[in-house]
């Protein structure tokens, strides 16, 4: 089956007792049995839910994968990951990743004795000159947020792989539309489906995805012992929103092309970080790994202040000031102040996410609209 018929049909049935066409929301907290034991599959809703179920089942097959597992948001999907690891092991991740992952791994789970270590891996060979005796899980992010990164999935997958480590790739920025890691090599994919699979900003939601089924079960495990699920609701809203991923991703990417190529020729603008420019250093990899280059991106100013960047992020009308991303609606926004906060500014520094830095996802808004919006708030 193609991506595009995929995301309407995979895992999903008419419902068998009515008939609806629709996965109905399974309001439910427990299941009737008819003697002890004897069951539908379904028990008591943490352990299994018949709308998560048909969502489960969806996003497998989006990922090209056996399982998939969800959350009640993408930090509790990365929190089961974690769970998989003992004291004393070590993760190695990206060094320019999503702020709350960067805050879980040192704020929580060094607490519990896991070692996490942020690397440069734009060159795999830096990955495997980093792992060590310890080493159990590499974490990587691509494109990266907010500077648009890229690491190369298969080579570090490779390289994993020659050790015995678990990747697992947060592929939130991506989607699973632009890009499907499972098939480079990892073991598990990450997604924050409150961004680019649920689309339109109305829910919080996660979700891990797998290739190898004794995996699945584990998470699926920890997901039951742990339980961090999500609420039918919301698996609906998942679900709904993916049925037009392919076509809304294809926009947003599209858009910003033109965006950026905008930004690039603007005489206030200092640089642009968007993978789709020939000239950007993670474009070959870009292109060999991605069906389109994103549809987010950074740029910064040439008067590389705080107060100008904040002169701009208030200026937009169609841009909303806001955190998050991958919605319909395009969002404006400052990584130092808002999503990168939790990191500290040498480190941010170190990484190029200086104080002027704005980040855009870009939504489906008409192009020359969002162009104009933005025209205006740089003047
Ligand atoms: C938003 C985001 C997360 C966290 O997901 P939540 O659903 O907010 O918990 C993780 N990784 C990336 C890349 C994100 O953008």
């Amino acid at each position: 089956m193609k991506f595009a018929t995929k995301v309407i049909h995979a895992g999903i049935e008419p419902d068998p007792s009515t008939g609806a066409v629709m996965t109905p929301i399974f309001q439910t907290s427990t299941y009737a049995q008819n003697a002890p034991g004897d069951h539908k599959g379904y028990e008591y809703a943490r352990s299994k839910n018949p709308t998560r179920t048909a969502l489960e089942a969806n996003l497998a097959a989006l990922e090209n994968g056996v399982d998939a597992i969800c959350f009640g948001s993408g930090l509790a999907a990365q929190d089961a990951v974690v769970k998989l690891l003992k004291t004393g092991d070590e993760i190695l991740a990206v060094n320019d990743l999503y702020g709350g992952t960067y805050r879980q791994l040192i704020r929580v789970w060094s607490q519990w004795g896991l070692k996490s270590r942020f690397i440069d891996m734009h060159d795999p060979a830096n990955v495997d000159a980093a792992i060590g005796p310890d080493t159990r899980l590499i974490w990587i992010e691509t494109p990266t947020n907010p500077m648009l990164n890229l690491v190369d999935i298969e080579a570090v997958c490779a390289i994993a792989k020659r050790h015995g480590i678990m990747v697992c790739v947060d592929n939130t920025f991506a989607s699973p539309y632009l890009q499907n890691p499972l098939d480079l090599g990892a073991d598990v994919v990450l997604h924050s489906a409150t961004k680019y699979l649920g689309g339109h900003s109305d829910v919080v939601h996660g979700c891990l995805i797998v290739k190898d089924a004794e995996l699945g079960k584990q998470l699926h495990f920890i997901q039951n012992a742990s339980g961090a699920v999500p609420g039918p609701q919301d698996c609906f809203l998942v679900l709904r929103g993916i049925k037009t991923l392919h076509l809304r991703v294809q926009r947003a990417c599209e858009n910003a092309e033109k965006i950026a190529h905008f930004l690039a020729s603007h005489p206030k603008v200092a640089s642009v970080n968007w993978p789709g420019f020939s000239h950007h250093p993670g474009h070959a990899i870009a292109a060999k790994q991605m069906r389109m280059f994103g549809a987010m991106l950074s740029f910064d100013l040439k008067d590389n202040t705080f107060d100008s960047a904040k002169r701009v992020l208030s200026a937009t009308h169609l841009f909303t000031l806001a955190e998050s991303l991958g919605g319909v609606e395009s969002l404006i926004g400052h990584p130092a102040s808002m999503t990168h906060a939790s990191i500290p500014r040498e480190e941010r520094m170190k990484v190029g996410l200086t104080d002027s830095l704005i980040r855009l996802s870009i939504g489906i808004e008409d192009a020359d609209d969002l162009i104009e919006d933005l025209k205006k708030a740089l003047g």
